[in-house]
């Protein structure tokens, strides 16, 4: 479902004669030129909802998976839109965001709940999202050109077969989901989710405190990326865009302090005792990434991409960049291994022109290599087979000078792939989230000395305890801590 500016206008106009087309906004009570009924809505979300469980999978905590979920049901209930039925899903996925599909499916990631120091704050979130499918957002605003502007997955392009979930999610629905709505749909999802807050008991205020952690995020990640070199990240929408000083946004926030209750408990136990333990970072289910190095303990191999590439990890694939963007290699998952790994890429990959295929086993796993173009790009292409399965590595590069230059570059790596090591498996291990009490002088020093995070662990430490740039923790108040 793929709509352009011009067909939105064109349903737009159309919508004037045929009025079973038009919606009235749940919020406003005015009429919105939108394309769908609520059933196509619920529908879209409903498949959207598949390729979020495919893109990101689900975090593997019932206990965390209920709890959310109920927060999040309590605040429904008491929106405008309450006939829905919402579904409301932590994605195992270390990024900083949340988001919702039309209809009421709404998804949060782990990653952000690890900033996160009470169950109001949870709720805040939960609130600003459920605000977007109130006032149909995502139903409004629907742009295959946003769609275009995340990665091109090339390997997904050669391996029709290997096609992940990413691109179809995004043909779908939008980058928008992803990256935020624009500056007045978000400060509307803000207002409804503070007033969702209130009427469900918790202190609005705890939008504001959001918002902050977020920008506290921003400027700390900000910090990192020029130490590295690379752009910062930018996180959902307004939490990205507004200050949390902005007069508008403390404005709307301030409308539903007159509906709160006074002293609203804002249930900063109950949420540390359902985060203990909860995984920081990356995913042992989904492979953990260590500077340049991919290491999966589940599926018994490790790969060293080329130092200083980026390597970012999804459930079916993983994808390494270099510096420049003009190089990039994927690893597949393609399933089990049939007949040779020549046979396998002679049956599944097609290329323009060369096809040169070299049969050499790497590090002593069976596995074989083709090199070619593929629409006018240098490609090769990587079978392994290992324990029972076959993975693929697909490398190609923007230009064929850039693919020149990383030429080297991108054949150590496919020659990297290897079983993993006894040294390298405490490696794999996923760090912790714990939570407990501080003791009297404990500093964030300290604590940063004994995490696993490395450089940036003090940095990470302040941050999810709401203590960015320089606080200290107290004796006796909560504490988070990285084993
Ligand atoms: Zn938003």
């Amino acid at each position: 479902m793929r709509f352009t500016f011009a067909s939105r206008l064109f349903a737009g106009l159309l919508c004037l004669g045929l009025l079973a087309n038009c919606a009235v906004n749940p919020v406003t009570g005015r009429q919105n030129f939108v394309m769908m009924s609520e059933s196509e809505e619920v529908r879209t979300g409903k498949k959207g909802a598949e390729e979020v469980r495919k893109e990101y999978g689900v975090y593997d905590n019932p206990a965390l998976q209920r709890y959310v979920n109920d927060v999040g049901q309590r605040l429904a209930q008491k929106s405008h839109r309450s006939n829905l039925e919402y579904h409301f899903t932590v994605v195992d996925s270390p990024e900083i965001n949340a988001f919702a599909l039309p209809g009421g499916y709404i998804y949060i990631t782990r990653g952000i709940m690890a900033y996160l120091n009470s169950e109001a704050e949870l709720a805040a979130v939960l609130g600003h999202e459920i605000g977007h499918v109130t006032a149909r957002h995502s139903v409004q605003q629907h742009s295959a050109s946003m769609a275009a502007s995340i990665g091109v997955a090339l390997g997904s392009i050669l391996v029709p077969e290997l096609r992940g979930g990413a691109q179809d999610l995004l043909n779908l629905l939008g980058n928008a989901l992803l990256s935020g709505y624009g500056r007045d749909h978000e400060l509307e999802a803000d207002r409804l989710g503070a007033e969702y807050l209130a009427r469900t008991g918790y202190d609005p205020q705890a939008m504001v405190k959001v918002v902050g952690v977020l920008k506290d995020q921003e400027l700390f990640d900000a910090e990192i990326a020029r130490g590295e070199g690379r752009e910062p990240r930018r996180y959902h929408g307004l939490f990205a865009t507004h200050p949390d000083n902005d007069t508008r946004f403390k404005e709307m926030v301030g409308e539903a302090d007159r509906l709160a209750q006074p002293k609203a408990d804002s249930r900063q136990a109950a949420y540390l005792a359902q985060i203990n333990g909860l995984v920081f970072g990356d995913s042992p289910s989904q492979g953990i990434i260590r500077d340049s190095r991919f290491l999966h303990d589940g599926l018994g191999f490790g790969l060293n991409f080329p130092p200083n590439w980026k390597v970012k990890n999804s459930p079916d694939r993983v994808i390494a960049l270099s510096p420049e963007n003009d190089g990039q290699i994927e690893l597949h998952l393609a399933g089990p291994a049939r007949g040779t790994p020549a046979d396998f890429l002679r049956r599944s990959i097609r290329l323009d022109a060369g096809n040169e295929l070299e049969t050499t086993p790497i590090n002593g796993l069976p596995a074989a290599i083709m090199s070619g173009v593929r629409q006018g790009k240098p490609v090769k292409v990587g079978a392994i087979f290992f324990r029972d399965q076959a993975f693929i590595l697909v490398a190609t590069a923007k230009t064929p000078a850039a693919y020149n230059r990383h030429r080297t570059a991108i054949s150590s790596a496919i020659d990297s792939f290897h079983a993993l090591q006894d040294s390298e498996r405490k490696l794999a291990k996923p760090t912790l989230i714990r939570t407990r009490t501080a003791k009297k002088g404990e500093t964030f020093a300290n604590l940063a000395r004994l995490s696993p995070l490395g450089k940036n662990a003090e940095g990470y430490l302040r941050l999810m305890n709401h203590a960015y740039p320089s606080g200290e923790p107290q004796a006796g108040q909560h504490l988070k801590t990285i084993e």
